[in-house]
């Protein structure tokens, strides 16, 4: 997009008193401010704003206020594409925002609006504890947390955003708030998964678990083995106790330097399974999927840090996209339809298509939770294909569309916003009653509709 006809707006009255960096399309560092975490994703907002802390990000949701325009937030961009190109949007990325501060006594972490799960991890661990982060070291504890959060620990714990105790959150009005149960608990209902319809979240405090390792690793066969493992595996995790949350995964890893050696250039149907228990009990339990005869085989006790490893996510932005789908369960005709899909021999294009096991603390909501509280289905998938160029697009679509068809036997219509990278129907995600009160909420505490999520419940 050419700078002079980029939608923009004038900063100058806020830049007097702002500490952090102001951008809009005529400012040097634009195209890097502008960045989001998924490089495939062009955005073209009016103006970024980058805050030093809650202060200033009171300030520019202020300014945007009184102006009439729109803001969106990000953390790192992990879930930009369902934003769009965010045209005439004030967008504010809280990537400066890096506070962390972890309580041994309460077993409780706080940290700010720019905090990604490795700087969790690794100072929670230093006192034998954890906290139920995702697959990945740089995803973003707010943005993760805001819309659910399902991770390694998520079958026997549950969602991130059940652990979450306090949030502090600029209003619509610019006003800079501490949110609890005790304080508002409509808003800290809608907030614990409703996403970021409700405000700028500054800082997030959330308990944390004695969990100093667990029983992990990898089982790799060869990509042409899929049907058998995967068939394995279903029959396996249905079984499992709500100690193991595994994931079954069809890989394509490209030659890159980012993936280890042995990986490089290779396919692999590939079971994941992290345990909480010992090593002995972790090796009855996977006994039935060591039978196949794994041609590589990782499993060993390991640290938080080393699961955040694990499921082998990029090490930092890359150009991505991806599809997801909800299953009500998995069968021997949906795993076969799947293979004959995108399995080998298909040419398909997908780096990754990971079937998640969900279930267990996942399904069971509780009576004080939050808005999402637990996701609907046994399964869900995460699909991902890598856009070095724009000419592979098509393709990947064309996968994704075969995959899901596949798929469309077990789909049970819902989704889960997080893996939902292009817009969904919010009553897939929510259900109508909880979709109702969370837009009465937001009724209430935005009426203007100032703020706009990437996954917006916007009527
Ligand atoms: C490689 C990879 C691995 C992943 N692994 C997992 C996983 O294991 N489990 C899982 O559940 N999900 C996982 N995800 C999905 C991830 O949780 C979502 O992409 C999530 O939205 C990322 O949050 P973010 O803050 O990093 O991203 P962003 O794109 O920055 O934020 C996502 C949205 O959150 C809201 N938001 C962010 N910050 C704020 C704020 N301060 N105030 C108000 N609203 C805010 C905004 O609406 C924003 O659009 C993964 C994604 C990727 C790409």
């Amino acid at each position: 997009m050419n700078p002079d006809t980029e939608t923009t707006i004038d900063l100058t009255p806020l830049r007097d008193d702002f500490a952090g960096g102001l951008y809009t399309a005529s400012d040097a560092g634009w195209d890097e401010a502008r960045l989001a975490w998924n490089l495939a994703v062009d955005q073209h907002p009016a103006a970024v704003v980058i805050p030093e802390d809650a202060a200033d990000v009171a300030r520019a949701v202020r300014f945007a206020r009184d102006r009439g325009v729109r803001v969106a937030v990000q953390g790192t961009g992990h879930n930009a594409a369902a934003y769009g190109d965010l045209t005439g949007v004030m967008l504010i990325k809280t990537e400066r925002m890096r506070d962390v501060a972890i309580d041994p006594g309460t077993r409780t972490a706080r940290v700010g609006a720019g905090v990604t799960w490795g700087e969790v991890i690794g100072p929670a661990a230093e006192h034998g504890l954890t906290a139920l982060a995702g697959s990945s070291h740089d995803v973003g504890v707010v943005g993760y947390t805001l819309s659910g959060g399902a991770g390694w620990l998520a079958r026997k714990h549950g969602l991130a955003s059940e652990r979450v105790t306090a949030i502090e959150l600029v209003s619509a009005e610019g006003d800079l708030r501490e949110v609890t149960a005790l304080t508002d608990p409509d808003l800290f209902w809608a907030l614990r998964g409703g996403g970021g319809n409700f405000g700028v979240v500054t800082a997030l405090e959330f308990g944390l678990l004695p969990v100093p390792e667990a029983y992990a690793g990898t089982l790799f066969f060869p990509l042409e083995r899929a049907g058998e493992v995967l068939d394995a595996w279903r029959r396996w995790a249905a079984t499992a106790p709500d100690e193991a949350t595994s994931i079954g995964r069809l890989l394509q890893i490209p030659p890159i330097p980012d993936v280890p050696e042995f990986l490089r250039g290779r396919s692999f149907a590939a079971i994941e399974v992290v345990f909480l228990g010992s090593q002995e009990q972790g090796e009855e339990l996977l006994a039935p999927l060591r039978e196949l005869g794994p041609e590589m085989d990782t499993f060993a006790m390991a640290s938080p840090a080393d699961l955040m490893a694990l499921h082998m996510d990029p090490p930092g932005p890359v150009p991505g996209i991806g599809d997801h789908q909800m299953l009500a369960d998995l069968d021997a005709e949906a795993i076969e339809r799947l293979v004959a899909a995108i399995g080998a021999g298909t040419n398909s294009p997908i780096l990754a298509f990971s079937i998640r096991h969900i279930g267990g603390a996942l399904g069971r909501r509780a009576e004080d939770s939050g808005a999402l509280g637990a996701l609907n289905g046994r399964f869900m998938t995460f699909a991902v294909g890598m856009v070095m160029d724009p000419s592979v697009v098509p393709g990947l679509r064309a996968a994704f569309e075969s995959a899901r068809k596949a798929l469309d036997v077990v789909d049970n219509g819902a989704a889960y916003t997080n893996f939902a990278e292009s817009p969904v129907e919010p009553e897939a995600c929510f259900g109508e009653r909880t979709l109702a009160r969370l837009r009465e909420i937001r009724a209430n505490v935005d009426p203007d509709g100032l703020f706009l999520a990437n996954h917006s419940i916007d009527a």
